[in-house]
């Protein structure tokens, strides 16, 4: 049997934003001459995450949608965190999310470039070195209600600042010693005006230019300039950069950027409930060792909810969902989950698996006999074909919730004396129930009714529940491993986010069987496990002989909701009780 690998089927079409507007505005008024060029700048400190994808469906999306190009630039200016390893998974992941970029770059192959852009500020006077220290140069900046101090290097003459700037790339200075800083206004009302640091000392291994250079460009100074150098149009970015803009156009009108120069556009930030989406946060959560690595299928990298079962398209989907706009806000997480669910269901075959098996002995069908029975992969209102062989022997598994000595009303499984319907089998009834001596539940010894083949009775007799099960003889012992959240809080970037893990993320059912179709499947093929979730065979973990499942999704459970609803009912009655007796203790006081 075959089940679903790749990626396949598009993402929605996006409406039209305000970023797609402008875009359209731009096109038809010629402005930049008819072209539109974006590009998506991770810096490579860590691993993409979900609201990456938000940025990268934008940028690849608007370029490609209008004809244009976008190039992925890594932002690699800060030496001491950036990694090679980075570069390769991100370049991995966006090529797995489903866009290619037209060009690859890189801020540091600009250096040279910014550089020389530093000299000529100085020498029109735009820019100078200073030597303050860095502490200094803080205390000099002023607040948001009091104007800077300009710093007492302000004026020093052109000519010293040039063979300063000089020395300081020839190496001759100790890290912080001096930096180049843009000559604007230190009272001007926005902060990041007062004459920012351009570039700074920094004597530290770059992964691509190695010991080549001892002086860095800020992201301020590098970010304009290399989006210029590049030919972008249209830079877009989150809404932090804000305040920004103002440093953005300065620079480039400084340098006398060639027209028509690019223009940054500010859109929202995706925030997921119950998740964070800062590398220096899930960074923090790999080297604790709270999750396995930055794949783990709990963490929201792309990494992770590839390994977790996420296919590209059930993102790009959920991208478009949550659209583009200017206001930030946080995304419910089921907005996700819907998204994920509604592509699988479209698209991956369905299979028995039960994850905590209970012995169930058919006492009247005979030893050692198997009656194969024909099972589609699909429901009818998937436009897919294909059935499976299922095995049904004398021994079976059932999952033990799908059996209660003593259920409560609306328990419509299995129960001492009931009768209910196996999947695409037969309807059995539960007998009798042994248990060990710990009074445990062991076996369930049931009958089946061989008229009930395929799951209805000639005599019209109907049965409430229909559960799942394999055959004990037939069935493959795997392990499944059931995601929940990472985070007990709707919003984890409130307070300390480590305080806040959910302990119950991972829930591992080491001895779980699985029909026999699946076999042959290489790992990485997804299923829905009948109405239990959608699940992937883990590629890291599995074994030709035990396979592990990571739990994509789960499907809605019908009983779960029913018994909140009963429980819920229960607490409002025991508190009903509870308040009675009070009111008749008062009294009586
Ligand atoms: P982090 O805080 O996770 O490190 P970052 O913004 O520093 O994120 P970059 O590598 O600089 O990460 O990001 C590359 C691009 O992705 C930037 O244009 C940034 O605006 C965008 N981006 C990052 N996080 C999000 C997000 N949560 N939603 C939308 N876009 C994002
Ligand atoms: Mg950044």
């Amino acid at each position: 049997m075959s089940g679903d690998k790749g990626g396949g089927s598009d993402g929605r079409t996006p409406g039209r934003d305000f970023v797609r507007e402008i875009v359209a505005a731009d096109l038809a008024s010629g402005k930049h001459g008819g072209r539109v060029a974006t590009r998506f700048p991770p810096e490579p400190n860590g691993l993409l995450h979900i609201g990456h994808a938000k940025a990268i469906c934008l940028d690849f999306g608007v370029a490609a949608e209008n004809g244009g190009t976008c190039n992925l630039r890594f932002d690699d200016t800060n030496p001491e965190t950036e990694e090679a390893g980075y570069v390769e998974a991100i370049k991995r992941d966006i090529r797995w999310l489903g866009f290619e970029w037209s060009e690859l770059r890189h801020a540091s192959d600009y250096f040279e470039q910014l550089y020389d852009y530093g000299v000529h500020l100085i020498e029109k006077g735009s820019a100078y070195v200073d030597s303050l220290s860095e502490e200094e140069i803080r205390a000099h900046r002023g607040t948001v209600t009091e104007p800077g101090r300009p710093s007492p290097w302000r004026d020093r003459p052109l000519e010293e600042s040039l063979d300063f700037f000089r020395r300081m790339r020839a190496g001759e200075f100790e890290d912080g010693a001096h930096v180049l800083r843009a000559r604007i206004d230190m009272a001007s009302p926005n902060m990041i005006m007062r004459d920012p640091v351009l570039f700074r000392i920094r004597r530290a291994h770059h992964y691509r230019t190695g010991s080549e250079w001892c002086i860095y460009p800020m992201y301020d100074f590098a970010h304009c300039l290399s989006d210029s150098i590049e030919g972008i149009t249209h830079s877009l970015c989150t809404l932090e950069f804000v305040n920004n803009r103002a440093i953005y156009d300065w620079l480039l009108e400084e340098v006398e950027a060639p027209e028509p120069v690019p223009r940054q556009y500010e859109f929202a930030r995706l925030n997921l409930e119950y998740t964070i989406v800062s590398k220096r946060k899930l960074l923090r959560l790999v080297q604790d060792g709270h999750v396995s690595g930055w794949d783990d299928p709990r963490m929201p990298t792309l990494s992770g909810l590839r390994r977790r079962g996420v296919t590209p398209a059930a993102i790009r989907n959920f991208c478009g969902l949550v659209g583009v706009a200017k206001a930030d806000n946080r995304v419910d997480a089921a907005k996700l989950e819907y998204a994920i669910r509604d592509d699988l269901n479209m698209r991956v075959p369905r299979v028995m698996c039960v994850q905590r098996p209970l012995r169930v002995v058919i006492t009247n069908f005979p030893e050692g006999e198997t009656d194969w029975l024909d099972a589609p992969l699909y429901p009818h209102d998937v436009p897919l074909e294909g059935t499976r062989p299922v095995p049904f022997t004398r021994e079976l598994y059932i999952e033990r919730h799908d059996f209660m000595e003593d259920p409560p009303r609306r328990f419509f499984r299995l129960a001492p004396g009931r009768e209910v319907r196996l999947r695409y089998g037969y309807f059995i009834r539960c007998e009798e129930v042994v248990k060990d001596e710990a009074g445990e539940v062991v076996e369930l010894r049931c009958t089946y009714d061989p008229a009930t083949r395929g799951g209805s009775a000639p005599d019209g007799r109907k049965v409430r529940g229909t559960i799942h099960w394999v055959s004990a003889e037939h069935a493959r012992p795997c392990e499944v491993r059931l995601y929940d959240r990472l985070f007990r809080t709707r919003d984890p970037d409130r307070g300390d986010f480590l305080a806040q893990l959910n302990p119950d993320s991972l829930v591992v059912h080491a001895d779980a069987r699985v029909e026999p179709s699946i076999a042959d499947d290489p790992p990485g093929t997804r299923y829905q496990f009948e109405r239990v979730g959608y699940f992937i065979s883990d590629e890291e973990d599995s074994r030709p002989d035990r396979l592990v499942f990571n739990r994509t999704v789960g499907l809605r459970d019908s009983w779960v909701k029913i018994r909140k609803q009963q429980m819920a009912q229960e607490a409002r009655k025991a508190k009903g009780r509870g308040r009675k007796k009070r009111k008749r203790g008062k009294k009586r006081g």
